[in-house]
This record gives C-alpha cells, sequence and structure tokens, in this order.
C-alpha cells in the first residue's frame, strides 16, 4: 500500500473506531494506536490520522523503529510512543530515551529499575483484573501499594491500565473493567486504560479513558516484525 492509500485507510478505519465509541456512550477518549508488528509508516498514518500516541509491545522491535529518535539534531516525534507490554527489567535501560509512556508496569522491581534508568518517566500500573496467567499485571488488592511505591521513587503515575480476558466474549471483561475504573476513581487518578478492539464497547461503558486499539485501524497483525522492517 502507498503512503496515500494507507494514510486514507488508518483515517476511514479511525472513524469507525470513534464512532464506535461514541456510540457507546464514551466522550473524551483517546485511541492509542497499536502498531506492533507494523511499520514506522503505520505509525506515521495514524498520527496524521489524529491519533497523539501509538503503543508498542516489543523492547527490540522500539529500538529498531524508533532508534533515530536518538541521533543528534533528530527532530523530536509529532506523537508519544508508548510501551504496552509485558516489560523485562533488563529491557528497560535501551528503552529508557525511547518511550514515553510506560503502561505495563505491574511489580516493584520494575518500579525500582525505571526510577534509576528513566527517572521521573510517566507510567501506568498494569493492574490484572482477572486471574488469567501469562498476561502480567499486578493482582488488584496490591494496586494501591505499588502505585505508592511508584510516587516514592519519583515516577509519575498518570493511572492504571488492565487487558482484558482473550476468552468469554467482550461481556468477560465487564466486571473487571469496573473494578479498575473504581480504583483509578478511588485513587484519584486521570488514566483508565482499557479496552482493545474486541472489548472497546464494554470498556467505554465501563469508564475508559483511553483504548488501545490495532486490528481495527490496520488490519490483520503481521506474524513477526521480520516482515515489517
Ligand atoms: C496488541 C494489544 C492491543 C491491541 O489489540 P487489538 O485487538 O489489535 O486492538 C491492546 N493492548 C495490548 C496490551 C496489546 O498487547
Amino acid at each position: 500500500m502507498n503512503a496515500a492509500a494507507l494514510d486514507r485507510s488508518v483515517a476511514e478505519r479511525l472513524a469507525v473506531v470513534r464512532e464506535r465509541i461514541a456510540r457507546a456512550g464514551g466522550v473524551d477518549v483517546s485511541v492509542l494506536a497499536v502498531t506492533k508488528l507494523f511499520s514506522i509508516d503505520h505509525c506515521w498514518s495514524a498520527h496524521r490520522a489524529g491519533c497523539a500516541a501509538v503503543g508498542e509491545n516489543y523492547a527490540q522491535e522500539v529500538v529498531a523503529k524508533f532508534a533515530s529518535r536518538l541521533e543528534p539534531g533528530a527532530a523530536p516525534l509529532p506523537f508519544e510512543v508508548h510501551f504496552i507490554g509485558q516489560l523485562q527489567t533488563n529491557k528497560v535501560r535501551q528503552l529508557a530515551s525511547l518511550i514515553d509512556v510506560y503502561e505495563s508496569v505491574d511489580r516493584l522491581s520494575l518500579v525500582s529499575e525505571l526510577s534509576k534508568r528513566a527517572p521521573g518517566a510517566a507510567v501506568l500500573i498494569q493492574a490484572a483484573c482477572l486471574h488469567e496467567p501469562g498476561k502480567g499485571g499486578c493482582p488488584i488488592e496490591d494496586v494501591p501499594a505499588l502505585v505508592d511505591a511508584a510516587r516514592t521513587a519519583g515516577l509519575a503515575v498518570r493511572g492504571l491500565m488492565t487487558v482484558g480476558p482473550t476468552t468469554g466474549g467482550p461481556d468477560a471483561a465487564r466486571a473487571g473493567f469496573r473494578v479498575v475504573r473504581a480504583l483509578v476513581d478511588a485513587l484519584e487518578l486521570d488514566i483508565c486504560s482499557m479496552g482493545m478492539t474486541d472489548d472497546l464497547e464494554v470498556a467505554v461503558q465501563e469508564g475508559s479513558t483511553q483504548v488501545r486499539i490495532g486490528s481495527a485501524l490496520f488490519g490483520e497483525r503481521p506474524v513477526s516484525a521480520a516482515s515489517v522492517r
């Protein structure tokens, strides 16, 4: 697809996503364009269509895609890059100057590593809204303490993030989303990042302020990053 066609396609698909958000009753819900396994061109198209930020999952891919940010004299990107994948502490150092918001902070070791390598970084605490293994996320009951620890370590805690269940259909996510939104309010945070392509309506109904959308914007994801480099 050439650049103009990609721009047109992403803009049309974003309009559909915004309409889905509006029909679900969403006001001021931002769309994080999830560009994992897609090219940098997709990031730019999302930006031109009006997305303020893109979301990435894999440290190696972030370095490959955005390393030019680090070249002397490089112009700053006009959009933010958010890290939304499971993050190993040993990857933080190489990400430090490439990521604007870490959305998947779910444990103390990550808080300490971030406070060392990216002092003052903006973060969301990832809450596990259900006990589904392998997705990361801090157990709900431990979230307030982790928020406190992150603040004490000098990180700027902007809100909470959660990933709904992959099985059971969109409604399976509702109860967990409700719990996470209630916690955002109780902790007086601003951002509640929840909802993806398949469950955005439920997330918006339950009070999401940011949905993270990949396939609805860009189509089916390539299976491997190798095909987009
Ligand atoms: C991949 C991913 C998304 C986007 O998923 P889609 O179903 O393509 O919209 C959102 N959030 C996280 C944490 C992801 O890993």
